[in-house]
């Protein structure tokens, strides 16, 4: 399907809205029925039917089409956040007993639930450098279900094979999930490339205005089917209306912000390149880093995160740095209109977290829809150029 035709049209039934151009929030909690057998066939089938909202609702079902369609996946189901999307995917696969293998370094919280939450339940996690594809089969297991991906990863950006992973799960009857918030569905498709779950934090990318808190998991419709009808309706992490009406309304201008935050990500990029301050840039597009060549062949562009490492010798050298950065806000996250950078340096002195493995002079960049231009004069007076 063409992707105006996703965007503009897919699943907005505007005759049943006296043909609003912009979607309806239908902020109710509960439908009625004047039928039992309505009734009757509504309770079978609660998701595809309007019942109650922690089923389906039409506004949110509006997005859940969307969402299918970008990711080429046959359905969709939206969460209150990314890591309840990530959440409900990976304990829907897994009972008391099983293995999942994981790649190094996913999301912190994803972390978390693989190596705190699980393992309550008795479930066990294998951590492996999945950028060598062999190290994968090498950790699976009788009672593995669950490959977990995230192509690039966020802060350092390692991929995956996406179509090698997706041929060991086949061949070992596992589930492969991946992470896809980096790039969007605008950038890269792991359905296609034979992958069977898609979670995002549409907090990111696809709403796009730093205004919500979502997250979305694409797959098989019996895939899907299966996770709502237990981490679903039992967890009950959904989304509100309103929150997907703006997300929605986020989607409309997906392709044209992505497009932007790529571009002027590249310009920054190679401005950072040739900087003498600039130790080490990990982008996945740049030609001479070890994985370009998987990059290329299973993303369509990067958007606008990248990292830096810088010659400073000092965390005050690297703290000074940050604090000359004027144009860019200091937060985590990423998607938005806005800037961002996130120095590690942050982390260092804090109860917990003062061994991180990311060196002190380490800095996540997002490049946001300002001025390429205009964020580069502040990259070059915060190095002293
Ligand atoms: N996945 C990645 C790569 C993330 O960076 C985040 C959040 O920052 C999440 C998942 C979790 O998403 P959320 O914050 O929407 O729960």
């Amino acid at each position: 399907m063409h992707l105006s035709e996703i965007l503009y049209h897919l699943g907005e039934e505007r005759e049943h809205y006296f043909n609003a151009v912009s979607t309806p929030v239908i902020q109710s909690s509960n439908f009625a029925f004047k039928d039992l057998e309505v009734f009757r066939n509504s309770l079978k089938n609660e998701l595809s039917s309007h019942l109650y909202t922690r089923g389906n609702n039409p506004t949110v079902k509006i997005l859940r089409q969307k969402i299918a369609a970008l990711e080429s996946a046959e359905d969709a189901l939206v969460f209150a956040s990314g890591s309840a999307a990530i959440s409900a995917a990976v304990i829907a696969q897994v009972n008391a007993g099983d293995h999942i293998v994981c790649v190094n370094a996913p999301y912190s919280w994803t972390n978390v639930l693989l190596k705190r939450f699980l393992p309550r339940f008795g479930v066990a996690s294998t951590y492996v450098d999945a950028t060598d594809t062999s190290e994968i089969e090498k950790a699976i297991r009788p009672n593995t279900k669950v490959l977990y991906l995230e192509s690039p990863n966020s802060l350092t950006f390692e991929m995956q094979d996406l179509a090698a992973c997706a041929a060991i799960c086949q061949k070992h009857g596992l589930v492969s999930i991946i992470d896809n918030s980096y790039c969007s569905p605008i950038f890269q498709r792991p359905i296609e490339w034979g992958i069977d779950l898609v979670v995002h934090s549409a907090t990111k990318y696809l709403n796009g205005h730093s205004d919500v808190v979502a997250g979305v998991v694409c797959g098989s419709k019996a895939l899907i089917q299966k996770i709502f009808d237990t981490e679903q309706m039992c967890l009950g992490a959904i989304i509100s209306p309103h929150d997907a009406n703006l997300i929605t309304r986020g989607l409309r201008t997906l392709p044209l912000r992505m497009k932007r935050s790529d571009e002027s990500a590249q310009k920054v990029v190679e401005w950072l390149e040739a900087h003498p301050k600039v130790k080490k840039i990990y982008y996945p597009f740049l030609e001479d880093t070890p994985q370009y060549e998987l990059a290329k062949k299973q993303m369509s562009g990067c958007g606008g995160l990248f990292s830096i490492e810088t010659t400073a010798e000092t965390l005050e050298e690297a703290e000074a740095f940050f604090y000359r950065l004027k144009r860019f806000l200091f937060a985590v996250s990423w998607g938005g209109h806005e800037s961002l950078v996130f120095p590690t340096c942050s982390l260092y002195g804090i109860e917990g977290k003062s061994n991180p493995p990311l060196p002190f002079n380490f800095y996540r960049f997002y490049i946001g829809l300002e001025e390429p231009e205009w964020l580069i004069e502040d990259l070059a007076q915060a190095f002293g150029d």
